[in-house]
């Protein structure tokens, strides 16, 4: 294979779960190195992206002023699903791909989204922090059986959510406009318009992308219209969620709790809904699995490796910049 280098900025890819970088390094590519939240200089970033052929990426923002310095890239793999760190638009002005690795964090992420939930509606962190701390205090649960969930974005993690749930015998409201009727059927999912999901659901879960579409989804306006003590487990984004309009929510009992693995600012240092005892919280760990983590490691070398072997992936957001693709 010709003398590629391939870029690599995820901070879990080739780590805990080597064998997808041992795969790039025998088809004999060269590795660049730079991992984000590794404090390193973005001079140096600038120089590698300079020479990289691909780009395996987390969370790091690629916008079009920094694409500007990709003189050969020809893929950017999104090591997860999420892009709305990657100005897209920008990349296939550019003739880059964009891949993203589909299927392989969503048990992981729906596995998280039911631990939350337990967690907020049975007081679970708190009650093991009391415990722990040499009380004995009794936390009144919330029962789920014969409640109502409803499911906002009912992709590959909203369904697997979707299944879980099923054994609690929860009625399961779904929503979803871009989710073909008959599927909704198949897996017993009531299809639900927007509010009259949020107006009926005893528990809501968010699972959409992070689009200008969904920016603040959840705000004063929507909260509004939801029961009073309605429980929100997010472990999409956290910009989908106002996260002022939830605080006042909360704090006025409107909401009885909210659980999230993700923040608008992350790591979410002084966000006052740390403060709050109906809050339960997690630091983006949704695909921090061993299982998931070799999944999305295997899928993002599977698309680069194709696209060096001139084949195409299934898995690029924008095939359009292939027509542009510099060789
Ligand atoms: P997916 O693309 O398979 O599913 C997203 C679904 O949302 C699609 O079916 C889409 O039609 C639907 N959708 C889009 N806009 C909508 C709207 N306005 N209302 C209702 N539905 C809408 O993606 P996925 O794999 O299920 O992942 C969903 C999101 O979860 C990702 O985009 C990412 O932001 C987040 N995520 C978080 C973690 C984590 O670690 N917490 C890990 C993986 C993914």
């Amino acid at each position: 294979m010709k003398n590629y280098n391939v870029l690599v900025t995820a901070r879990s890819f080739g780590k805990e779960v080597p064998e997808p970088m041992e795969r790039l390094l025998k088809e004999g590519l060269h590795i660049l190195e730079w991992r984000e939240g590794s404090g390193h200089e973005i001079s140096e970033l600038i120089g590698k992206i300079g020479q990289a052929d691909a780009w395996i990426v987390g969370s790091y923002p690629i916008q079009a002023a920094l694409l500007e310095n990709a003189q050969r890239l020809q893929i950017i793999a999104k090591h997860g699903v999420g892009i709305d760190n990657i100005d897209v638009p920008a990349a296939t002005k550019r003739g880059i791909l964009v891949a993203i690795a589909p299927g392989s964090n969503d048990q992981a992420v729906a596995d998280l989204t039911i631990g939350l939930l337990l967690s907020l509606v049975r007081s679970i962190p708190q009650a093991n922090a009391s415990v722990k701390s040499g009380r004995w205090e009794r936390f009144q649960g919330f029962g789920l059986t014969g409640k109502t969930i409803g499911i906002i974005g009912l992709g590959h993690i909203g369904l697997n959510v979707a299944k879980r749930t099923k054994g609690f015998d929860m009625e399961i409201l779904g929503c979803d406009p871009y989710w073909p009727e008959e599927r909704a059927r198949e897996i017993d999912i009531v299809r639900a318009d927007f509010e009259t999901l949020i107006g009926k659901s005893d528990v809501i879960t968010l699972h959409v992308p992070l689009t200008p579409e969904t920016e603040k989804l959840i705000g004063e306006h929507q909260i509004a219209l939801m029961k009073k003590g309605v429980w929100i487990v997010n472990t999409s984004r956290g910009k989908i969620i106002d996260e002022k309009a939830m605080y006042q929510a909360l704090a006025s009992g409107k909401v009885a709790g909210y659980a999230t693995d993700v923040f608008e600012i992350e790591p979410p240092e002084g966000n006052p809904l740390l403060d709050l005892t109906n809050v339960v919280a997690t630091p983006h760990i949704g695909s921090y699995t061993m299982d998931a983590l070799r999944m999305l490691g295997d899928s993002v070398v599977d698309t680069i490796l194709k696209l060096f072997h001139g084949e195409k992936s299934e898995f690029i957001i924008n095939p359009e910049a292939y027509h542009f693709l510099r060789r």
